[in-house]
């Protein structure tokens, strides 16, 4: 046993555990809300949003999945040289010199452009094959597609190349999250109208899909021929009063062991720029991670309209009063404490003060951004729910 536990990542100051059987348990959840003939693509892009994206590919395309989908080619060529087989989906759009690679690979291409018909045209010739390509329309996200009144003609372009078999037409929702669905019916409109424009020009049998997590919950009419899943497998709600009518399991843990433990008196301050001032004797953990793992990072956007403009200022003036409960909570095994002082480039301090069962060695979860979290920490995959003694296998993907 403790020769196991030696080579796994749990010997390790930091790793990030992912529960394979709560993917598993989403995955039968999802195919649960959709009819037995609405086909399911696992999203698997962003290293399957940090949980590694060969093992759940791996997962995935052994539950059944009908299609794995990635934003760019190499992700599909990472999937295909580690023996996935199941038909990958690649999202984004792609260079010229990249086309080749649809074809060695056996990846399906987004035609987002008519340029994008004759690089692939030319790659099919080059390697004799045939290669498999999907339409993405332009209904309003404002991104990659073609506009609505061009589909018809580019699929006909596409139909009379010998190389190219066109299987699908998709589009994406830019507010599928928001819980007025008026600009997500509209982009669905505006789709189902390009399809019905498809059917009149004879092209048929195409695999339409629009869905994604937050509206294959709340919209099942758009569900049609196939749902594109992300966010939901890995256990998260895109909206959290969406998770109704769905038990879903959380996959994913950040863990990191205390590596040091002081007590301060009260008045003193705590790290750098003095950002936290002690008000009453802290004890403080440091954690041997930063933002050089991705903790704490987070992007900085423009407030998406006044509300959550407040709102954001409002969070910011309690942490500077020292509300400490605004604080990012770091779970210990017995109680929460609270990130405190700025976040290092590889030290993270903690206020334990009060929390018992803490010494040097003690595993806390840390809160963090699953998909900004440092690719490079090991990951530990776990296939039953007993925690650590379970691990089957340590990747670093
Ligand atoms: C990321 C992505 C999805 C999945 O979105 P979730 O909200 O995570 O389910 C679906 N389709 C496309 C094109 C995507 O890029």
């Amino acid at each position: 046993m403790m020769q196991e536990k030696e080579k796994s990542a749990i010997n390790k100051a930091k790793w990030v555990e992912v529960d394979l059987e709560a993917i598993e348990h989403n995955y039968r959840q999802i195919r649960q809300k959709i009819a037995p003939e609405v086909k399911l693509l696992g999203v698997v892009k962003a290293d399957a949003y940090g949980h590694g994206a060969v093992e759940v590919s791996r997962l995935l395309s052994a539950a059944g999945v009908d299609m794995l989908g990635v934003t760019t080619v190499e992700e599909g060529r990472a999937l295909r040289e580690a023996g996935i087989r199941t038909p990958i989906l690649v999202f984004g759009a792609f260079l010229p010199e990249e086309a080749f690679l649809f074809a060695e690979f056996n990846l399906t291409a987004t035609v987002a452009s008519p340029e994008a018909v004759e690089w692939l045209k030319k790659a099919a010739a080059e390697t004799r094959t045939i290669i498999k390509v999907q339409l993405k329309v332009e209904t309003g996200l404002g991104r990659f597609g073609i506009w609505p009144r061009e589909v018809v003609t580019v699929a006909q372009e596409i139909g009379a190349v010998p190389g190219l078999q066109l299987e699908g037409v998709y589009s994406h929702l830019a507010t599928a999250m928001w819980r007025n669905n008026r600009y997500a019916l509209k982009q669905f409109r505006i789709f189902q109208q390009v399809c019905a424009e498809l059917e009149q020009a004879g092209i048929k049998g195409l695999v339409r899909h629009i869905a994604n997590s937050a509206v294959l919950l709340k919209l099942p009419e758009m569900h049609l021929d196939m749902v594109r899943v992300g966010t939901l497998l890995y256990g998260q709600a895109p909206v959290p009063s969406l998770q109704k009518g769905l038990a879903l399991k959380e996959a994913w843990r950040f863990k990191v062991k205390v590596i040091y433990i002081k007590k301060l008196p009260a008045g003193h301050s705590v790290g750098y720029g003095r950002t936290f001032r002690a008000k009453r004797p802290t004890t403080i953990a440091i954690l041997p991670v930063g933002f050089t793992d991705g903790v704490q990072v987070e992007p900085v956007l423009k407030p998406a309209g006044f509300s959550d403009f407040v709102k954001g200022a409002v969070k910011l003036l309690l942490r500077y009063l020292g509300r400490t409960k605004f604080e990012a909570p770091v779970r210990f095994p017995k109680g929460t404490g609270r990130i405190i002082g700025k976040v290092g480039m590889q030290l993270t301090m903690v206020d334990i003060t009060g929390l018992e069962g803490i010494e040097v060695g003690t595993a806390a979860i840390l809160p963090a951004r699953r998909t900004v979290v440092n690719p490079c920490i090991p990951k530990v995959y776990l296939h039953e729910k007993q925690g650590a003694e379970q691990v089957a296998a340590v990747g670093t993907s």
